[in-house]
């Protein structure tokens, strides 16, 4: 196996980047450790990442799909409610998007990448690399534990949680956010004609601890995604296991509890932690690092898979042009670009926890259409825009606002 560009991880930066690539001409392999589909945590998208989809020739593969469809968020403090119509923002765009079941879209995203020219391999591990300007190479172990080499022109690391080059290279570097974790599942919900629009996910903050919070993402087929984030000594008082912590956090949690009060279970009671991460560089010699496999800040504003697509259309433009001989500044080109976004949603994350985006969302500031326009830019995932001030400035704008509002 050689081709132009070897992708690591099928998720949706890798096949976005794969749909990419091969777009454009390029010979690529995409390495993924697991078979498809498989389940993954991340199911709330957001309107901005349309714009790649549709980059990528993915987006009508999206859109037949079937899932359910989003508009806004809400957030809920006990019986304090802000609702976010993502249709009314101040930045142009797409203001709709989906709730989607991740063990589909991905394994859509990978098809029509593989449509687009894109060689998939499943049940292939990459376990060593070997940096190089011209020629990088990996390790890739199957499931019979044979290893075999693979050398590209460019490797693209979309791996995920795996954080596959971060480990291999020694490029883990603390973050700044204390450990959290979530317990989450999925149940048929049932929920009570009338009681919710499922066209929005619902964002809860625990009454006797606001730094629990729950989400709450209506999918297709009568499912709907919940989930607990918080530190895992604030659970774990919850009671003996994740499901009793679980159970008993939603019978606090108000509204949701409400809506799931005919609910039954879907799946089995999932946990994910020490997911918050990131790298000294996103790029090296022969290799760039995407979504994930590079830094995930925090689940609450669902900026995850944004981020991860983001990363994938700056990565494959210049993937492209390097291999047509030019040689383009990955640093100015892609990590600086890249990390102004995730700057915006980190000062957010931060806000959300320190309390200042919650005293902005649940206290009406002084001008409330044009302010709250700018904040859905924000949350809709139009991060990039630096016409808008909460992008330009975001700590400094959130804290005016929250001492007008507070
Ligand atoms: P992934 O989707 O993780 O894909 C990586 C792929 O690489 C996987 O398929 C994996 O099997 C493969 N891989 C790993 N190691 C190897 C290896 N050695 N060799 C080959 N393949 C390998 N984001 C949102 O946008 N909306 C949300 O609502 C949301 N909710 C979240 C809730 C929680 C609790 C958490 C922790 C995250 C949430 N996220 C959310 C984030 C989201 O899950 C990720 O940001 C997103 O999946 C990143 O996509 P990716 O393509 O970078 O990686």
């Amino acid at each position: 196996m050689s081709a132009d560009v070897v992708v690591v991880g099928a998720g949706p930066a890798g096949s976005v980047a794969a749909a990419m690539l091969a777009r454009a001409g390029l010979s690529v392999d995409v390495l993924e450790r697991t078979h498809f589909p498989r389940f993954s945590i991340g199911e709330s998208l957001l309107p901005q990442a349309m714009e790649w989809l549709d980059e990528a020739g993915l987006l009508q593969d999206v859109v037949e799909a079937g899932f359910q469809h989003k508009n806004g968020a809400i957030f809920r403090w006990g019986e304090k409610e802000e609702s976010f119509d993502f249709r009314v923002k101040s930045t142009a765009g797409w203001g709709t998007t989906y709730q989607v079941q991740r063990e589909k879209f991905d394994q859509i995203l990978a098809r029509g990448a593989e449509r687009l020219g894109a060689r998939f391999h499943f049940g292939q591990t990459v376990v060593a690399m070997r940096p190089d300007s011209a020629a990088p190479s990996l390790t890739v172990r199957d499931e019979e534990g044979v290893e075999r080499e693979v050398t590209a022109r460019f490797v693209l690391d979309a791996s995920g949680f795996g954080r596959v080059l971060a480990r291999l290279l020694d490029l883990e570097t603390p973050t700044a956010f204390p450990d959290r974790m979530s317990i989450f599942t999925h149940v048929h919900d049932h929920i009570p004609h009338g009681l919710h629009d499922r066209n929005k996910i619902i964002i809860t903050i625990n009454p006797n601890n606001s730094e629990i919070w729950y989400w709450f993402i209506p999918l297709a087929d009568g499912l709907t995604s919940i989930g607990v984030v918080g530190r895992p000594e604030h659970l774990a008082i919850y009671g003996e296991n994740r499901d009793e912590q679980l159970r008993a956090l939603v019978a606090e949690s108000g509204l949701m509890n409400r809506l799931l009060v005919n609910a039954t279970s879907a799946r089995a009671v999932g946990e994910i932690s020490g997911y918050a991460c990131k790298v000294t560089s996103l790029t090296g010699n022969g290799y760039a690092l995407l979504g994930n496999a590079g830094e995930f800040l925090d689940p609450v504003f669902s900026s995850g898979v944004t981020i991860a697509l983001k990363s994938a259309s700056l990565a494959s433009k210049l993937v492209v042009r390097q291999l047509n001989g030019e040689n383009p500044d990955w640093d100015a080109e892609f990590s600086r670009p890249l990390g102004r976004g995730i700057e915006t949603f980190r000062a957010y994350v931060n806000g959300w926890y320190d309390g200042s985006l919650q005293k902005v969302i649940f206290n009406t500031p002084v001008d409330p259409n044009q302010i709250k326009a700018m904040i859905t830019s924000v949350l809709a995932g139009y991060a990039w825009d630096n016409e808008n001030p909460f992008v330009r400035q975001p700590t400094k704008y959130l804290n005016m606002i929250a001492e007008l509002g507070g």
